[in-house]
C-alpha cells in the first residue's frame, strides 16, 4: 500500500500540505532501453535489466514514473512523431503488463543546428535544458526536491539538476559535467542504493 502521509521529517510535511508527490524521473535510450542510435521500433527495443524492478519499488512508494526524453532523430527525420508515439504506446503496454504503469512521457524532438525545417531550433525541453522535468511537476504536481532522475549522459544530469531534482544517478561512462550525485552499475545497483537511501 502507498502511505501518503509521512511526518518523519519537515520536507515530507510540506509535501503533505502541498499534495506534492517525488517522481522518478528516466532517461529513455540508455536507461530504461539499451542505446543502439536512434531506436524507433519495438524489435529494436531491448529493455535493460532491472527496469521494472526499479520502477515497481517506485510505484510501491507512490512515486509516478516519468519518461523524459530527447528524440533529435525525429528532427533529423530518421523517424516520425507517428513512430515514435505508436514505439511508446508499445513500451508504456508492457509497462503496464509489469505492473507499473508508466504516468507521463515528454520527448523532445527538436535539434538546433541537425533538426529538418521546422525541427531545427533551439528549445528549452531539449537537455541539458530542464522544461520537460518542470512541465511535468506542473503538469502532474510533483515535488522536485525529494524526487530522482536516472540518467546515462552529462545532458540528463544537467536537466535534472537545472530544475531542481534533488538526486541524481548516472549509469554508464559519461564522465562530462556536472558530476551525478552517484555513478551506478546497472539498474539493479541503483535499486539497492536507493532503497538504502530510503529514496532520498
Ligand atoms: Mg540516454
Amino acid at each position: 500500500m502507498c502511505a501518503q502521509i509521512n511526518h518523519k521529517s519537515p520536507g515530507c510535511l510540506l509535501t503533505e500540505f502541498q499534495n506534492l508527490r517525488p517522481a522518478l524521473f528516466l532517461d529513455r535510450d540508455g536507461v530504461i532501453n539499451a542505446e543502439k542510435n536512434y531506436v524507433h521500433c519495438a524489435e529494436d527495443f531491448e529493455f535493460i535489466d532491472g527496469i521494472f524492478d526499479l520502477c515497481r519499488a517506485a510505484a510501491g512508494r507512490c512515486m509516478p514514473i516519468v519518461v523524459v526524453t530527447n528524440q533529435a532523430g525525429i528532427g533529423r527525420g530518421y523517424y516520425s512523431e507517428v513512430q515514435f508515439e505508436t514505439l511508446t504506446d508499445w513500451m508504456r503496454g508492457v509497462f503496464a503488463a509489469e505492473g507499473v504503469p508508466v504516468a507521463a512521457v515528454y520527448f523532445c524532438p527538436y535539434h538546433p543546428e541537425h533538426g529538418v525545417g521546422e525541427y531545427r531550433k533551439e528549445s528549452f525541453d531539449r537537455k541539458p535544458h530542464p522544461g520537460m522535468i518542470l512541465r511535468a511537476r506542473d503538469d502532474l504536481g510533483l515535488d522536485l526536491r525529494s524526487s530522482v532522475l536516472i540518467g546515462d549522459k552529462s545532458s540528463d544530469i544537467a536537466a535534472a539538476k537545472s530544475a531542481g531534482v534533488g538526486l541524481t544517478l548516472r549509469l554508464g561512462h559519461d564522465d562530462a559535467p556536472p558530476a551525478p550525485d552517484f555513478v551506478v552499475g546497472s539498474l539493479n545497483e541503483a535499486l539497492d542504493l536507493l532503497s538504502q537511501r530510503n529514496w532520498r
